[in-house]
């Protein structure tokens, strides 16, 4: 019997929004305000585990950041929300990772990222803990190819030992331009299932549709493609099948961290052991309820709130 039902490694790091600034003066004056300041942890990893978290799910966050206030802020929020932080490793040679979004006042959004020598940067196999992947059900990265110190051979020793334990391997990544697959093809092969959206598939594969895409990433050894389609749901392909789950439809509020909240779903019917079209429609339902909600990881709350979406159709 596993102790911890998903261990979730990847990015975390600080959102700060600026709200209310007037971004036609901002230049051209020395002195700005704005109506309000906000810091939210979100990161791929974190975000997935906080949503599980919310659902119920015994999680392991495996992840790194500074010693500094934004980290402690962090690893506050998620032990906050009965996460387990022993994983998380401490880095005192850097600041964590930090994005700034600037909402001006017709509500256009403005990012600054700040990766650059930040712990997102010093994240690598030194901090992947395998005894913690063996005992759990399933292992999710959300950074594939956003964190640059760690090494694909890296990444393929910790699913391989996830699946010889005999864990569910999940996948995302992050991609905004056209890279090469060449060097995640180690890694695919150990994908139960792999969550690009289309435009990330089309810059990993250089191919155009959906189709084509799933075929190719078949054929690279991944065992389940999940393409998500954003406002028109998202296509699922193995071996066996393919489908399309339709959205459930709302009018989206800010769809930042739609596609953590979508894997954290899935993930969560993954650990109950639902069937693959019930993980879909739960992954579909968590992210109708995150594009609700300003921010990442503010929207789902349980899991009887998730259920009430579906049953409700
Ligand atoms: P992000 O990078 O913004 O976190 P993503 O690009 O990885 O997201 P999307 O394809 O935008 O992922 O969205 C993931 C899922 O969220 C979709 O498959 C869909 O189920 C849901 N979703 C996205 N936009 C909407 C919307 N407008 N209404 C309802 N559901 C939505």
């Amino acid at each position: 019997m596993k102790s911890t039902d998903v261990v979730c490694i990847g990015l975390s790091c600080v959102d700060i929004s600026i709200v209310g600034v007037d971004g036609d003066k901002f230049f051209h004056q020395p002195l700005n305000s704005a109506d309000t300041l906000k810091f939210s942890v979100g990161g791929d990893a974190t975000n997935e585990a906080l949503t599980l978290a919310r659902l119920g799910h015994k999680v392991k966050l495996m992840t790194r950041v500074g010693h500094d206030f934004l980290g402690h802020f962090i690893e506050w929020t998620v032990k906050s929300q009965g996460i387990d932080k022993s994983t998380i490793r401490i880095d005192d040679s850097v600041e964590t990772t930090t994005a700034i979004l600037v909402i001006g006042k017709n509500d256009d959004r403005h990012y600054i990222w700040m990766g650059k020598d930040r712990s997102v940067s010093t994240f690598c196999g030194a901090d992947i803990d395998y005894e913690a992947l063996k005992d759990a059900k399933v292992v999710s990265l959300g950074s594939l190819m956003m964190l640059p110190s760690l090494k694909a051979e890296d990444i393929a020793k910790a699913f391989r030992t996830a699946k010889e334990a005999g864990a569910i391997v999940c996948a995302d990544i992050a991609l905004g331009r056209r890279t090469p697959i060449d060097s995640i093809l180690p890694v695919l092969p150990y994908v139960d299932y792999f969550f690009p959206n289309l435009e990330e598939g089309q810059l990993l594969t250089g191919l155009e549709t959906k189709e084509e895409i799933s075929e190719y990433l078949l054929k690279c050894g991944v065992k389940n493609v999940v393409l998500k389609l954003g406002g028109q749901g998202c296509y699922i392909r193995n071996s066996d099948t393919e489908m399309i789950v339709p959205p459930y439809y709302v009018e989206p509020v800010d769809t930042t961290g739609a596609g953590d909240n979508f894997a954290a779903g899935f993930i969560s019917g993954l650990v109950r052991d639902l069937p693959l079209l019930e993980c879909a429609k739960f992954a579909s339902a968590c992210a109708s309820i995150a594009v609700q909600h300003v921010g990442a990881s503010t929207g789902v709350k349980s899991m009887e709130q998730v259920q009430a979406v579906i049953d409700n159709g």
